[in-house]
């Protein structure tokens, strides 16, 4: 009786042990997969340095697509904070302590035919523009932006939901970054009647995502993409790509402009500050409008983004009549209050008799005739 009770436990407890083996088996490739296919695939070696090679900003040495500035990293002057990859689990500190005025859109509040100039910002760097009766979708994000969906959490939920998408003309992809490529809205997307743009190798991702090849374009810089009346070129920024640890550059990063029949519109992608701007304004300027990114700014990484006083001198640059701040509000990504950016911005572009446009996420506007306000302080 005893030893058979002895051998009834000492089976039990393999099995348990067995049983737990398999779950944590279960969850580490459950998330392996996740992971894998999040981060999306990437072209061969081969394929980059036979393609892209004609570009003087890649490297078949390094593999690699270079910014017209090396990014300059300085960890020992990061202000806010701990700088580390923990902060992205948490919640921020840097949120908003009040629910941030927003238009919740569903699929009804789109004219069928799209307008002939508007615009609806979605926060973040996600927005649809309205141009010459066509939609563009750019850098659509509606959800966290990390590989995993406890990484890098939203400060506020999106104004619209992916379900709620209204008919899209084009997709604008600006770089592979996760607050600007989602795979989940790429792949909802993929089977829609859509052109989808984005730089140099980020097709492959799309591709992996199921989009079919016939359906995207893909741009190196001062490249230019048609559709109806509308011209997309890509331009160069000062940044980076990648989605994982051993991807870094090997994919191109982009600004645009937008030109319809009668309005060119600059779209700056990520940026730190560099000379790019004044010939992008010398070769496609001036601009009716830009929407520039204005948040994400730090001395540990001081040409990663733009710093308040560079997003004035950028659109100076530009020669660009208004200014649509973006990449703002919706993630915290470098260590100061969420608000700070947009609060300095407008007080520079009245001191610097630069318009500028704030509407709230959801909002439509027609850029230069929609008032809008300082929606940011609190109420
Ligand atoms: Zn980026």
């Amino acid at each position: 009786m005893f030893i058979a009770q002895k051998l009834y436990l000492k089976l039990k407890r393999k099995y348990i042990i067995s049983f737990l083996a398999i779950v944590m088996l279960l969850l580490f490739g459950g998330t392996a997969y996740t992971l894998n296919s999040q981060i999306g695939r990437i072209d061969s070696v081969d394929v980059r340095q036979g393609e892209y090679s004609k570009h003087s900003y890649y490297s078949p040495v390094k593999d690699e697509f270079i910014s017209p500035q090396e990014i300059i990293s300085n960890p020992e002057q990061t202000t806010g904070g701990d700088p580390g990859f923990r902060r992205f689990f948490g919640t921020s500190p840097n949120a908003p302590d009040f629910e941030l005025p927003k238009y919740d859109l569903t699929k009804k509040d789109f004219s069928e035919k799209p307008s002939a100039y508007a615009a609806y910002w979605l926060g973040h760097s996600s927005a649809i523009i309205e141009l010459d009766g066509y939609r563009i979708l750019i850098d659509p994000v509606f959800d966290n932006a990390g590989p995993l969906p406890v990484i890098a959490k939203r400060m506020s939920v999106s104004p619209l939901q992916r379900e709620e998408m209204p008919d899209i003309d084009i997709v604008l992809i600006t770089h592979d970054h996760y607050d600007h490529l989602e795979k989940e809205t790429i792949a909802f997307l993929a089977d829609k009647d859509i052109q989808f743009i984005a730089p140099l190798a980020v097709g492959a991702r799309m591709k992996g995502w199921g989009v079919p090849k016939d359906k995207i374009t893909e741009l190196g810089w001062d490249e230019i993409a048609t559709h109806g009346t509308l011209s997309i070129t890509a331009a160069p920024t000062v940044h980076y790509s990648g989605r994982s640890y051993n991807d870094r550059n090997k994919t191109l990063w982009a600004s645009y402009v937008i030109k319809g029949k009668n309005k060119n519109l600059y779209w700056s992608g990520d940026t730190g500050y560099s000379e790019h701007f004044k010939e992008i304004g010398r070769k496609y300027g001036p601009f009716d409008l830009a929407f520039i990114e204005i948040d994400g700014w730090n001395k540990g990484w001081p040409n990663t983004h733009l710093f308040p006083e560079e997003v004035i001198d950028a659109c100076r640059d530009l020669n660009t009549r208004l200014l649509f701040p973006i990449h703002f509000s919706t993630f915290d990504l470098a260590l100061h209050p969420w608000d700070e950016s947009i609060a300095i911005v407008a007080d520079l572009a009245a001191e610097n008799n630069l318009e500028i446009i704030t509407p709230v996420m959801g909002e439509k506007v027609i850029p230069g005739i929609t008032p809008t306000t300082r929606w940011w302080i609190s109420p």
